[in-house]
C-alpha cells in the first residue's frame, strides 16, 4: 500500500481496500478521476476528504466472458470497454460509448465512475440498463466483505445515487443478447447543458412484422433515469409499420408517463423526448430479410 501524502492513499488489493476503507469511513473513491478533478473541494488539502485511489487494484481491471455475460471490472475505461466491445457487444453499447466525451477523455472515464457520479447522471447507466446488465457490489465498511448483485436501475431512485458509504462498484456484468433493433441517441451536451439534454437508450426484436422485447431507458442528466413502462405495452405485439398517426399517439403517452413519474424534466427535454420517440418509431420496419421473401 502506498501513501503518496496523508490525503492520498492507494491500496494494491482488496484486502488492502478494504482495512483502507475501515479505518478512513470518510473518503472518496478515485477512479479515472474525470468528475472528480472538477470538483477543487476534493483537492488534498489540510480539509479535504481522504481519497482511496483505486488505479493499482488488479482484480477491478479485469475482464471476463463466458457463453451468456461479459463481466467487466469497475476500472475498465470507455477506450479499453469499446475495444473489446467491438467483437463482443452491440451497437447499443458501442453507439454509447463512442458518443462519450473524446478519445483523450475516454482514456479515463471509467465504467465504475461512469456509474457512480453523484448528482448528474450520464449515458452508460441508462444504456446498461437497457441491456439488463447488472453490477457487483461489495461492502467494505463491516470487518467481513459482503457481496452483492443488483440490476444497474437500482443503484438510482429518481434523481439521486443510492450507494452507501463504504460499498464499492466491482464489477459489471453485461447480458451477451442480441436485438434486432437498437437505437441511442444523446440530444444535447450533457455536460455544458444537462437541463436540456435527453438521452435515449431503446431495444426491440423485429419478429416479421411483430414487435417485442421492448425496453427503453431515457436519461435526464439532473432529473434520473425514467425506465418506460408505456412504450413496451404500447408495442408488444404491434404490427410493423407503425403509421404516423399511432406514432404521435404513443410519444403523446410517454409524455403523460414522465409527467407522471419525474420531477425535474424540462419542458424542452419533454418535447424531445416526444419528438425522439416518435422518429425511433418511423424508423422501426420489417427486416429486409423479410420484405424480400414476401416479395
Ligand atoms: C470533458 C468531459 C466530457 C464528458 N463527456 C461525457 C459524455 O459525453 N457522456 C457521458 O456519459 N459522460 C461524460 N463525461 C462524464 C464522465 O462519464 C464522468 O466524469 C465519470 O464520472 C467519469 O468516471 P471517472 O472514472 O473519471 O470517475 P471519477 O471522477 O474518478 O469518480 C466519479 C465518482 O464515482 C466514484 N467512484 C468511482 N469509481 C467507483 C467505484 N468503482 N465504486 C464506487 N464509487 C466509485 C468516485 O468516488 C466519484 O464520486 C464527461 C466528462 C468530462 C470531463
Amino acid at each position: 500500500m502506498y501513501y503518496r501524502n496523508n490525503k492520498l492513499i492507494i491500496p494494491e488489493t482488496i484486502n488492502e481496500l478494504h482495512q483502507t476503507v475501515l479505518k478512513n469511513p470518510h473518503y472518496v473513491f478515485f477512479a479515472g478521476g474525470t468528475y472528480l478533478m472538477k470538483r477543487h473541494s476534493l483537492y488534498p488539502s489540510t480539509s479535504s476528504q481522504r481519497i482511496i485511489s483505486l488505479e493499482m487494484i488488479k482484480d477491478l481491471f479485469e475482464v471476463t466472458r463466458n457463453l451468456k455475460h461479459v463481466e467487466v471490472g469497475s476500472m475498465v475505461t470507455t477506450n479499453k470497454l469499446l475495444e473489446i466491445g467491438t467483437l463482443a457487444f452491440n451497437n447499443l453499447l458501442l453507439d454509447t460509448l463512442s458518443n462519450t466525451a473524446t478519445h483523450i477523455v475516454r482514456n479515463q472515464i471509467t465504467i465504475g465512475g461512469a456509474l457512480a457520479t453523484n448528482n448528474i447522471r450520464f449515458s452508460l447507466p441508462g444504456t446498461l440498463s437497457c441491456m439488463d446488465a447488472s453490477v457487483e457490489l461489495i461492502d467494505l465498511s463491516k470487518t467481513k466483505i459482503i457481496s452483492k448483485i443488483i440490476p444497474i436501475e437500482k443503484l438510482y431512485k429518481n434523481d439521486e445515487l443510492l450507494l452507501e458509504e463504504g460499498t464499492l462498484i466491482k464489477k459489471i456484468i453485461i447480458p451477451l443478447k442480441t436485438y434486432n433493433f437498437e437505437r441511442f441517441y444523446c440530444v444535447g451536451d450533457p455536460i455544458k447543458d444537462p437541463t436540456s439534454t435527453v438521452i435515449f437508450a431503446f431495444r426491440a426484436n423485429i419478429n416479421q412484422t411483430l414487435l417485442n422485447n421492448i425496453k427503453l431507458s431515457i436519461t435526464f442528466p439532473t432529473a434520473g433515469i425514467h425506465i418506460s413502462t408505456v412504450i413496451p405495452s404500447e408495442l408488444d405485439g404491434v404490427q410493423i409499420p407503425i403509421i404516423p398517426k399511432n406514432a404521435i399517439s404513443i410519444s403523446k403517452k410517454l409524455v403523460i408517463e414522465l409527467e407522471k413519474n419525474m420531477t425535474g424534466v424540462t419542458p424542452l427535454q419533454k418535447e424531445r423526448a416526444k419528438r425522439i420517440i416518435q422518429s425511433i418509431l418511423y424508423q422501426i420496419t420489417p427486416s429486409k430479410k423479410f420484405i424480400d421473401k414476401i416479395e
